[in-house]
This record gives C-alpha cells, structure tokens and sequence, in this order.
C-alpha cells in the first residue's frame, strides 16, 4: 500500500511548522528541505507500522534561510491512515532533539556576581543536555547563592528566599516564583522526580527575572548616572563631551 513512498515526502503535513530561529532570533515558518531515517535501517521506506524510527531532518528558516538538523523519533500508523482513507501513512512525534546549531546554555548577564552566574550555568547546561533532575537541583542551588549574596539569611531556604523582598526588595510575586525553585529542587534531590523540559525552562526564567530586577537594574541605573554626571562635568570645564552610555538593547 504504501510501499514505494518517495524519500522526503512521508510527513508532508508537518512540513511547516512554526517555531524559533537560534540563528535570526525570530518566531518563524520553517520549511522542511530533506529527511533521511537513520534507524532501525536507512533504505526502507515506510516501516512497518507501529514501528519506532529515528529520522535525521533539515528544516529552513523562511526568514533568514539557515538550516537546523533535527533528530526526531517517530511512530508510523500506516493501518490508522488506511482506515481514515490517507494517503499517506500518519506519523506520531514521540521525541524531539534539535542536532544543530548546537544549544547554547543559558547565561546570566555580567552584572551578576560570579558566585551566582557560575551555578546558574552549570544548571543551565544540565537543562541544555536534558538532564532535568540535574538542571533541577543546580536552579535551586543558583537561588541559594542568591540568597547567601544577598545577604538573606534566614533558619532554611524557604526564609531565605522570602528573605530576598524585606533585604533586596524584590516583588513578591518574583520571590513566590523563587519558591517553586525550591520545590522543584527538593523533589529533584529527595524523591528524584524528574520535571519537563518546559517545567525547568520555566524555573530558569523566574532566576533570570530575579537576578535582572536584584543586579542588571542597579547596575545600568549607576552606568547611566556616572555617564550623565561625566557629561556634565565636561561641559560645565568645556572640554569634549563623552559619549553617552548605552542602555540595554
Ligand atoms: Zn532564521
């Protein structure tokens, strides 16, 4: 029935999708350009149905034309596609990796101290390698070290954290998101349970909102007024104005 399918045109519904470009930044249409099974063999097309296969495909930005590789894992329903009169086999997405450009891991801004940077990487690279449990614990840890800089100390983590509004001012609905930081590094380090992809990426943000409004904030407001009083020195002796500091993009 669907033995001579030609390569690259077995899941034509999905050949577009919708989804970020890690080359132009943008939320983009990305075309499929060539897919290729690597496993369980290379040559036949389709498998049997119910079978697992890992493809290798090439998709390109619509916007800026760069290619991403992606390594899906893929279920054929070639029997539920015969019964719904399909003329081609159905294939359900079981797992998804993005092969290249390679993930980068997520960085805090430089105004953050080292002390928390450095333990918000290393999570921020188990979350890149899906090492969910890992990435878990590490986002728990980079709070504490938030916490210890900050100067919030309090009899457990959960004080320390509430700590953060009466010792930093952070908001409290930032400092509640600081908190499911904590359980989820609890449940990570006790109970091994393992959060989604999502889940984690969720946690980062509220780390990466924190350590914005506790150091990026004070840091450009200092940038901004040491450049203002700069300027206003040189012209109050005459002499050539410097440039004026740059704000965040
Ligand atoms: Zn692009």
């Amino acid at each position: 029935m669907y033995q001579n399918v030609p390569l690259g045109s077995l899941g034509r519904a999905w050949a577009k999708r919708q989804s970020g470009c890690d080359y132009c930044g943008n939320g983009v249409a990305m075309t499929k350009r060539a897919q290729h099974r690597v496993d369980p063999d290379f040559d036949a097309w389709p498998s049997p149905a119910g079978e697992v296969s890992t493809i290798v495909e090439l998709w390109s930005c619509d916007y800026c034309g760069k290619v991403t590789v992606d390594l899906s894992t893929v279920r054929y329903r070639i029997e539920q596609a015969e019964k719904d009169g399909a003329e081609e086999p159905e294939l359900e997405e079981l797992e998804h990796q993005q092969l290249w450009p390679l993930a980068q891991p997520r960085e805090l801004a430089d105004d953050v101290p080292a002390c928390v940077r450095e333990v918000f990487h290393e999570a921020a690279t188990a979350e890149c390698h899906a090492l969910y449990r890992l990435a878990g614990v590490g986002y728990r840890s980079a709070v504490e070290a938030m916490c210890k800089e900050r100067g919030s100390t309090g009899g457990n983590i959960k004080a320390r954290i509430d700590g953060l509004n009466q010792v930093a001012g952070l908001p409290q609905n930032v400092v509640d998101g600081l908190q499911e930081t904590r359980i989820v590094g609890n449940d990570s380090v006790h109970d091994g349970l393992a959060y989604s992809a999502e889940e984690i990426a969720d946690l980062a943000g509220y780390i990466e909102e924190a350590a914005y409004l506790l150091y990026v904030v004070p840091a450009e407001r200092a940038r901004m007024s040491a450049s203002r009083s700069a300027r206003r020195s040189a012209s109050q002796s005459g002499a050539a104005l410097p440039a004026p500091a740059a704000g965040r993009p």
